[in-house]
């Protein structure tokens, strides 16, 4: 018998996947948690219902989310992800050396427990002496960190259950706060064609704490639509003014120099919704 596993992306639509092995379905303390083998993607983690991530397409997320930024801010040294359990954006900041710290905080011990034993391509160094892994509230941690970091990333799971509270004006206040005076952050913004409302009250909220906001997108197969927006708020450093001459050469399959430009190009009817 085939088995296929479906996220339902909207009442009346979805995305499907042929599943040849189930490793893990468990309710954890904070949610419903899937390792599953795909045929297509390869091992993939859903979390209440959503793909978080596959081995397949992972490189193209935690690339973009972590090199845009890192490349904007000159000095990048000690930087923070929210969320990220599965250790790929933290994988992606290894890749860069002037980063001394980078400290993980996720409420849910059990993604970082699960994607060490079997995502480990992508959880590979969340065990690197320059990072250090909390298993806490995201939230609560930038409260207590005020002018703390040069660059904040959200690689957070979508606005309900645990990270509900992770698309608030009140957490992009408290993100503007934990940064040090030219901190910059970055958050994963979700899909235009499905979730176009949220997308612009991020951008409404974030442009009332950041004097630069820039929303910028990636091609992601496996998250609902396949096209999928970051949104950057900065305190002084823009993406738009780096020389691409000045990116060095790190190992990547989807981000390039030419691209970090090129990515904040967005087509016109995302463009409309973060006019
Ligand atoms: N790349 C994914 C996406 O966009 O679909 C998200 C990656 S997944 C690893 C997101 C992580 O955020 C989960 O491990 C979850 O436990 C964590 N998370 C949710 N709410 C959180 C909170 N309030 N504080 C810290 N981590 C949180």
């Amino acid at each position: 018998m085939e088995l296929w596993y479906t996220e339902k992306q909207t009442e009346n639509f979805g995305i499907t996947a042929k599943i040849t092995k189930t490793y893990v379905d468990e309710q954890t303390d904070f949610q419903k948690l899937d390792m599953i083998e795909t045929e297509e993607f390869g091992t993939m983690l859903v979390l209440d219902g959503m793909v978080m991530t596959t081995v397949k397409d992972e490189f193209v997320y935690h690339e973009m989310v972590a090199h845009p930024v890192l490349f904007t801010h000159p000095n990048p040294e000690h930087v923070l992800v929210v969320g990220g359990g599965d250790g790929g954006v933290i994988r992606e900041i290894m890749k860069h050396p002037k980063v001394k710290k980078a400290v993980l905080v996720d409420i849910d011990g059990k993604v970082i427990e699960y994607s060490k034993k079997y995502l480990p391509t992508i959880a590979g160094e969340l065990d690197n002496p320059r990072v250090e892994v909390l298993v806490n509230d995201g939230f609560m941690h930038i409260h207590d960190h005020k002018n703390t970091y040069d660059v904040i990333m959200v690689d957070s799971t979508e606005p309900v259950g645990p990270a509900a509270n992770l698309f608030t004006r009140g957490f992009y206040q408290g993100i503007y706060e934990a940064l040090k005076e030219d901190g910059i952050f970055v958050a994963q913004t979700d899909n235009p064609w499905f979730k176009a409302d949220l997308i612009q009250s991020v951008n409404k909220d974030v442009k009332e704490v950041f004097p630069i906001v820039r929303v910028y997108g990636a091609n992601i197969p496996t998250y609902p639509s396949g096209l999928w927006t970051f949104t950057m708020g900065s305190k002084k450093y823009d993406p738009l003014q780096v020389d691409e001459a000045s990116i060095p050469e790190i190992s990547t399959k989807y981000y390039t120099p030419r691209l970090h430009k090129a990515a904040f190009v967005l087509p016109k009817f995302v463009e409309d919704l973060v006019k």
